[in-house]
């Protein structure tokens, strides 16, 4: 009699099913317990012990997500000039007459920080009409002196590779990103950018070039608006406010590191290729 007064005495019957009972469960914990061995299952199932891992399947690797693809980059080429394209834009003198605008807007800028430092603003130089124009960083202390754009040791590297493309200094346009020198040469800081980039654009819009060379990782980084490191960017024709651009090593770079020179040149003469394309070649033989 249980406890509670139950009657639990078993039928005969019953008992036979209990044994029934017993035999398969037996019987499903050999099966369970050798499979266990073989590695199917994570966990040994064992009659009373404790049930403890015995052999956990390894994970299968993850293979690493497939990076995103990069954007497509546009396939720049040089558009022959259009015989109307004088005609057009009409309130926006072009050439000597519109950087003279340019320049009178600028006027004595105090619109960033390195008005307070600076010696000289240093607009640009050059032709007004260049088909090919060079973009460099920020003036140096040679240029702030001066009052004109790559006129140092790195400026006389540059006017070797402008005139090894068959130009001379005064046929293309030097400027750079910046008008005034960042006090020691440091880095451009973005509100400086930001100021100066508009008298940039402008620059470009009234000389309206056929190509832009931009000198060195700042001021590729900077007109692009792409961090990849210059080494990638280098080479590759992009383009700027609709303006194909070549981004080549800057020529202090290349007086650290002479054995990249070769690969400045390269891009070089890819800008005359792609001038060559629309029928544009330098006045005098470039080198070979
Ligand atoms: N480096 C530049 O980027 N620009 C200059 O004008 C001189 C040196």
């Amino acid at each position: 009699m249980a406890a509670d007064g139950e009657d639990v005495t078993e039928e005969p019957e019953a008992t036979g099913q209990r044994a029934e009972l017993r035999t398969l469960v037996a019987q499903l914990r050999t099966n369970i317990a050798a499979r266990g061995r073989s590695g199917l299952l994570g966990v040994s199932m064992t009659t009373g012990a404790p049930k403890k891992a015995v052999a956990v399947v390894p994970a299968a690797p993850v293979p690493p997500p497939p990076p995103p693809p990069s954007p497509p980059r546009e396939a720049v080429t040089m558009k022959p000039s259009d015989p109307q394209d004088e005609d057009r834009d009409l309130g926006a003198p072009r050439g000597a007459a519109g950087l003279q605008l340019v320049r009178e807007e600028l006027g004595d800028c105090k619109r960033c920080k390195l008005c307070t430092t600076r010696t000289n603003i240093v607009f640009g130089v050059g032709n007004p009409d260049a088909h090919l124009v060079f973009v460099g960083e920020a003036p140096g202390a040679d240029e702030d002196a001066q009052g004109e754009p790559f006129v140092g040791k790195a400026g006389q590297l540059l006017t070797k590779m402008i005139e090894a493309m068959g130009y001379a200094r005064g046929d293309v346009y030097i400027c750079n990103v910046l008008k005034c020198r960042p006090p020691g040469n440091r880095n451009p800081e973005p509100d400086e950018v930001a100021s100066c980039e508009p008298f940039l654009k402008k620059q470009l819009g009234a000389i309206r070039p056929r190509i832009i060379v931009a000198l060195g990782k700042f001021a590729v980084q900077c007109l692009l608006r792409d961090d990849s490191p210059i080494s990638r960017l280098r080479g590759n024709l992009r383009t700027y406010e609709g303006i194909p651009l070549m981004p080549t090593f800057h020529p202090a770079y290349l007086l650290r590191d002479p054995s990249k020179k070769k690969l400045a040149w390269d891009d070089l003469k890819a800008v005359n290729a792609a001038l060559a394309s629309v029928g544009i070649s330098p006045p005098r033989p470039p080198a070979a």
